[in-house]
């Protein structure tokens, strides 16, 4: 087994608690994504497991062994970080297979275990050049295939792609998900770009404040984050929040707020009852907005146009509903006249309830048998 497990680790520096109790089960050959905002405790958790921070409290388990007290270089990991550090005096071959050298492996495994990680990398014909003479990407894939070339059993990487420019990013990104599925090493990849977190993780870690608010797959957080937080992290451009009180129209029942009321389905309306809240936050993502020039049958919300921007395949609009403002995305062809009025459908099945007070998700009601 070569699974990561981390049991109720604190680390703290000074009042800072960096990693606030976290426990952590990372499976076998997985590539677990750690995603958040700056200073939120990833890269302390990730020095953590590799043994360069000593832990306040709790325990690290690494196949099964506790390597709480070891040192990294006993732990079985390899580290690939932001900055590349390759030794600037030596080839990328001598590079590469430096970790062997330090391990006293002989000169023609180190040979063969070199070139099998070049050509894994595509180095393979720039073995001999020093790094100065190597593009940001390559420098990169030096530093990936040195911590690969160990065969380590757990592989940690520090935003490693954000030093590359937005296309090599691309490139690289679809590089590292092929070399990880090929090398199978169980995987922790530190990164607070959402894109990146959703393309790579089978599992993404969602962390604010030293702990982890959410565990699931990417379509799941996605879908259905576990707090505001989490929406408002996640999607570009993230999901749109309205907090108001439900109320009772014409045998309808709706969420309002200043400026607008949202139809909610009888099954939102039961959970927001069964949670017993006054307040209540709606979460819905921009894709899940139905937008029109005219009022649909069955009744839309007015809202009026702030900008409509061309995004590629897709337009942005920022609207503006009340005094509250939300982002929309349509069809290219969707023209709304500067300034003008739309109307905007929500998507029942797709809108999301949280707890206006504690900003967590309601929880689902049991299905009635
Ligand atoms: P970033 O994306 O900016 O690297 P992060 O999520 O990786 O952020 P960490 O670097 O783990 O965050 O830092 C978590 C918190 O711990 C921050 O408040 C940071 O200032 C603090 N911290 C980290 N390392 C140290 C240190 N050596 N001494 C003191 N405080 C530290």
């Amino acid at each position: 087994m070569r699974d990561v497990r981390l049991e109720g680790i604190v680390k703290q520096f000074g009042k800072v608690r960096a990693v606030d109790c976290i426990d952590l089960h990372i499976r076998e050959n997985e590539f677990l994504v750690l995603l958040g905002p700056s200073g939120c405790g990833k890269t302390t958790t990730l020095r953590c497991i590799a043994g360069l921070e000593t832990l306040d409290e709790g325990r690290i388990l690494i196949g099964g062994r506790d390597v709480t007290h070891l040192p990294p270089g006993k732990r079985g990991i390899g580290m690939v970080f932001q900055s590349y550090a390759l030794f600037p005096h030596m080839t990328v071959a001598a590079n590469i297979g430096f970790g062997l050298r330090v391990k006293g492996v002989d000169r023609t495994e180190i040979d063969r275990r070199v070139r099998r990680a070049a050509e894994l990398l595509q180095l393979g014909n720039l073995l001999d050049r020093y790094p100065s003479q190597l593009s940001g990407g390559q420098r990169q894939r030096v530093a990936v295939a040195r911590a690969v070339v160990v065969e380590p059993q757990v592989l940690l990487m520090d935003e490693p792609l954000s030093n590359l420019d937005a296309l090599l990013r691309l490139s690289m990104r679809a590089e590292i998900k092929r070399l990880q599925q090929e090398i199978q090493a169980t995987t922790v990849y530190v990164t607070h770009d959402q894109v990146e977190a959703l393309s790579l993780g089978d599992r993404i870690a969602v962390m604010s404040e030293g702990k982890i608010v959410q565990l699931d797959e990417p379509q799941e957080v996605y879908d259905n984050p576990a707090t505001v937080f989490v929406g408002a992290f996640i999607g570009n451009p993230p999901m749109n929040f309205l907090t108001g009180r439900v109320r009772q129209d014409a045998g309808r029942l709706f969420l309002e707020g200043e400026g607008y009321q949202v139809p909610l389905s009888p099954e939102a309306a039961a959970r927001i009852q069964a949670a017993r809240i006054d307040e209540v936050t709606i979460g819905i993502r921009p894709e899940n907005i139905a937008v029109s020039l005219t009022e649909p049958e069955g009744g839309g919300i007015a809202a009026s146009v702030i900008v409509s921007e061309l995004i590629g395949a897709q337009r942005m609009l920022t609207l503006a509903l009340g005094p509250h403002t939300l982002k929309v995305t349509t069809s290219t062809e969707f023209l709304p006249p500067p300034n003008g009025q739309v109307w905007l459908t929500f998507d029942p099945a797709k809108i999301r309830l949280f707890d206006a007070a504690t900003q967590a998700r309601l929880a689902q009601l049991p299905k009635a048998s």
